[in-house]
């Protein structure tokens, strides 16, 4: 069911298959000639449709959207966009530095997955549990290189549509290239992923990646939590209201995982899948022990944990040494 937001502005629910976030919360703005859409949702048939019904439903209809702009490259915000280019021919929007993930995640090659594979054994995951780096690539997921965008945006840009003009904001820490939009006169803040209502956006440090995503992530949540805005329109999950509130409990978590890595750091040097064991993962959902964990969520709590140890090794508490090819982290 589609739900209208604000006269303009409806939501659109489309269905991410086998994941416990259910849906993908797609945004529809009318302009004074055809629509803008913000995401796309998971590129399968059952999807597809969902979005179809759901835009009829708003009385629009695929032909009718002129602009795409998509928070972030991943699969389930990306993945319909290249199928409702053809039908549209809309002009998609998108931050450069994403782009890096369909060379990686979307094209999968085969020399990419030996990278990883040797990442997550350098990081101490056993080899015969290589399928939590194989995990996340298999299967409907890779589906070729995607619709390039037509506009590379950086941030700071102003995309319009009928009485709606949207702030670009450049977010990096989920995705390096995440953007969110605010929509300053309505007070609205279309999230993204980068702040959700009750689970918090998993930071992941890529294979072989010199960066800081977690350090970024928490600078670019500062970067929004005081912006003048009264509804938070994220892309799963519940629309809310408190967006300096739900900013500083994101904060919060990350501040007591970093203590639960240095207090784990604090019997002995540990490779970052060894750390991964002693962290409770999924708070929200009352704790869940990485063992339990399903070898995708694995994976990607390696690469969270990776993430945090990256922060603390630049924040000088932590160092790395390297033992037959594998790195182990102790305090300093
Ligand atoms: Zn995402
Ligand atoms: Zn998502």
């Amino acid at each position: 069911m589609a739900t209208a937001i604000i006269p303009g502005i409806c939501e659109l629910l489309v269905p991410i298959p086998y994941n416990p976030l259910e849906n993908t919360n797609i945004y529809l703005l009318r302009g004074n000639d055809g629509y803008l859409l913000i995401d796309t949702g998971w590129n399968s048939d059952d999807s597809f449709r969902a979005l179809g019904e759901e835009l009829a439903d708003a009385g629009a209809d695929f032909k009718d959207i002129k602009q795409i702009v998509v928070t972030h490259a991943h699969f389930d915000h990306y993945g319909l966009t290249g199928r409702i280019h053809q039908l549209s021919k809309a002009k998609i929007y998108m931050h450069h530095m994403d782009e890096e993930i369909f060379r990686t995640r979307y094209a999968v090659t085969e020399e990419y997955m030996r990278q990883s594979e040797d990442w997550f054994y350098s990081n101490g995951v056993p080899r015969h549990e290589m399928p939590i780096s194989r995990m996340s690539y298999g299967g409907p997921r890779a589906t070729g290189l995607p619709q390039q965008p037509d506009v590379h945006l950086n941030g700071g840009e102003t995309i319009s549509t009928g009485i709606f003009n949207l702030k670009v904001i450049w977010t990096p820490g989920h995705s390096p290239g995440h953007i969110c939009l605010y929509e300053p006169k309505h007070k609205l803040f279309f999230s993204g992923d980068h702040v959700l209502p009750v689970i918090t956006p998993n930071i992941s440090l890529p294979p072989g990646s010199p960066g800081n995503p977690l350090a970024d992530f928490l600078k670019s949540l500062e970067l929004v939590r005081n912006l003048d805005v009264t509804t938070v329109l994220p892309a799963h999950e519940n629309i809310f209201h408190d967006l300096p509130k739900r900013v500083d409990e994101i904060i919060h978590h990350h501040e007591v995982r970093t203590d639960e890595i240095l207090e784990t750091l604090g019997t002995g040097a540990k490779t970052a899948y060894e750390i991964s064991g002693f962290i409770t993962w999924m708070p929200e959902l009352g704790g869940v022990k990485f063992r339990n964990l399903m070898p995708g969520d694995q994976r990607s709590a390696v690469s969270e944990t990776l993430a945090h140890l990256r922060a603390i090794t630049v924040d000088g508490k932590v160092k790395v040494t390297t033992r037959n090819n594998v790195f182990y982290y102790q305090c300093t």
